[in-house]
């Protein structure tokens, strides 16, 4: 048990519903960023891995006896656009069909990773599919690809490596073969789960909410670090004019990943408070 979540957070704590650990992409195993959660002030956490519910229990054992309140979550990706992501927050991470829908998005993630390094290795690259696969402790992931470049010289970071091989027009990009949208929402919801766009301001041109509302769309993760005040606001808007719940994310991904942001999702107190009562049923309790 994980404790409830907070109904009335204290001034300076913060929350985060959408980070990663190395079950994915992310480089800290999920009981290194429950501490690393902890220590940020982090009291109502969300791990939500790509494709994979693997570091749920570790991470909820850890959060409990920090105190903090755990929501398990993951992180799903679509076809439509590399980072058309739906997260899905309060899945029930035992359900046999939402697992078996996981092991199907590992076998397409798997198809892309070998297609990518056949790709690189045509072009040059010293690079092999078994490597990649050793550095995984999950989900395989394009970061994982990028860690490899960077290890071996041809890179100087992970984004370093996504901007010279991965990124589309490069000999790396291969295009996600992630669910369709309204299915990875669907999913989500027959798992019990909330399912919420992540990082909508980083895909506007492709977001359908009048069909996704349909499809069962709860949230949309309207605080993201690289969201700016004007995407803030306007996602605000749409959240409440489709009846979504605001959501509110950091992408932690850990140390050296490339990313800059920590943990704590950038909102104020009072939007604080109104994300973690939505997700406040959500909270794992067993
Ligand atoms: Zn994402
Ligand atoms: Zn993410």
């Amino acid at each position: 048990m994980s404790g409830r979540a907070p109904a009335r957070m204290k001034a300076g704590e913060k929350l985060d519903l959408h980070t990663h650990s190395d079950r994915s992409d992310g480089t800290l195993p999920p009981a290194q960023v429950a501490r690393e959660a902890a220590r940020r002030g982090v009291r109502l956490w969300a791990l939500t891995d790509h494709d994979t519910v693997s570091g749920l229990n570790e991470a909820a054992a850890e959060a409990s006896s920090l105190g903090i309140a755990f929501i398990g979550g993951v992180e799903i990706s679509t076809r439509q656009h590399d980072y058309l992501h739906i997260l899905g927050l309060g899945v029930n991470h035992r359900d046999k069909r939402f697992l078996q829908t996981l092991e199907e998005a590992a076998s397409r993630r798997d198809a892309r990773i070998r297609r990518v390094t056949e790709q690189l290795a045509a072009a040059g690259v010293d690079i092999s599919y078994a490597e990649i696969r050793g550095l995984a402790r999950g989900s395989l992931s394009r970061a994982h690809i990028a860690d490899l470049l960077k290890s071996k010289g041809y890179a100087s970071s992970r984004s370093d490596a996504f901007r010279k091989y991965l990124d589309p027009g490069k000999p790396g990009y291969a295009p996600s073969g992630g669910l369709d949208a309204c299915e990875a929402i669907a999913a989500i919801t027959n798992a019990g789960g909330a399912a919420v766009v992540a990082h909508p301001g980083l895909v506007l041109p492709v977001l359908e909410l009048p069909a996704w509302k349909t499809a069962g769309l709860a949230g949309l993760e309207v605080f993201y670090p690289s969201h700016s005040a004007d995407m803030t606001r306007k996602l605000l808007e749409m959240a409440v004019k489709y009846g979504f719940f605001a959501t509110a994310g950091s992408d932690y991904h850990g140390p050296d990943s490339g990313r800059t942001a920590s943990l704590g999702a950038p909102l104020p107190e009072k939007l604080r408070d109104e994300v973690a009562a939505s997700v406040e049923k959500f909270v794992w309790n067993s």
